[in-house]
């Protein structure tokens, strides 16, 4: 089958033909996938700045798809369905997996990292991780599922309610799928982004772009890791507020500890979601449009030019399976 696939030096992307199927194995579904959008995280991969466990790799996490075949114990009425793939399997085993912080588990399964991505015309998924999703879910909007989940779980865990005061730093593609997710939850974001192309989408999407002396938020995401995103977030948080770090920096951060102190802020990490809590929310709990941040789709011949827009243009890309 086709399959994008990484070679061991960086950014050595090519597009096979004779790449091995997938084939169902107990309780898996074959998902025929139909786009893949690409985030930061692949990025990481691409650069060489995260490793795979082995190459050639086939990179991806974020998919939708068709059911084209079904493996021992599933059902037969599977087939066919849409569906939008969560690319992380806990172990459900685990004392965290048991708390329900699956998102936490030490054996957790990362699609495109710890196994093969789902860049390819087939990929073997967990049928519980195949979630069934209706018509409505346009490609663009299924292409934007997972991230989206990610959104709404950092939405969660933050406690924010509607109507509250809300900062997002950073309007890469998660920042301003958060800012679609905190519009569908009745909040109105302010958004505090340097690149003047990815601040005007997250406005052009309904957020407002944050002056230099806006401060005083009930609820600031920081989305990019980056240490001087960290202090402005801090230094507009208001007291008593949660700031929640979606970016993963992976650096040491300056951080000024007194503000922290003297706001009594609450530091909250959040990373991607729980299963199946916050996918099962998601697909329930309607969002309008989150396709609305994609801004450039691609074939899959051209996936090499598609993850380097990736890294330069406002808004999400994504590559299109036909
Ligand atoms: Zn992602
Ligand atoms: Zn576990």
């Amino acid at each position: 089958m086709r399959a994008v696939v990484l070679g061991s030096s960086p950014w050595s992307l090519r597009v096979t033909e004779d790449w091995p199927e997938p084939v169902a194995g107990s309780g898996q579904v074959i998902v025929r996938v139909l786009g893949v959008g690409i985030c930061g995280s692949d990025l990481a991969l691409l650069s060489g700045k995260r490793q795979a466990p082995a190459y050639p790799w086939v990179p991806g996490h974020e998919a939708f798809g068709e059911v084209a075949a079904t493996g021992h114990g599933v059902a037969q009425a599977r087939l066919g369905q849409r569906v939008v793939i969560e690319p992380n399997y806990p172990c459900m085993g685990c004392a965290e997996c048991a708390s329900g912080r699956t998102s936490m588990c030490q054996d957790r399964v990362i699609v495109g990292f710890t196994a093969p991505g789902v860049l390819a015309s087939q990929v073997a998924v967990p049928e519980a991780f195949a979630w069934p999703v209706g018509r409505h879910w346009t490609d663009t909007d299924a292409v934007c599922a997972e991230p989206l989940t990610v959104a709404l779980s950092a939405i969660r865990r933050s406690g924010a309610a509607a109507g509250c005061r809300c900062l997002v730093v950073g309007t890469g593609s998660q920042g301003t799928l958060l800012c679609v997710a905190l519009a569908a939850r009745g909040i109105s974001p302010y958004v505090l982004e340097p690149h003047d192309g990815r601040r005007e989408l997250a406005v052009s999407l309904g957020a407002r772009a944050a002056r230099p002396d806006d401060g005083g938020f009930e609820v600031v995401f920081e989305t990019s890791g980056a240490e001087s995103a960290l202090t402005e977030a801090v230094s507009r948080a208001a007291p008593g507020a949660t700031v929640v770090l979606i970016g993963l920096g992976g650096e040491a951060a300056r951080i000024n500890t007194g503000l922290v102190v003297r706001r009594q802020l609450t530091l909250q990490g959040s990373l991607i979601y729980d299963h199946p809590r916050d996918f099962a929310a998601t697909i329930a709990s309607p969002v309008r449009s989150p396709g609305r941040v994609l801004r450039a789709a691609y074939p899959l011949e051209r996936a090499s030019e598609a993850f380097r827009a990736a890294s330069e243009v406002p808004g999400k890309t994504w590559i299109r399976l036909t």
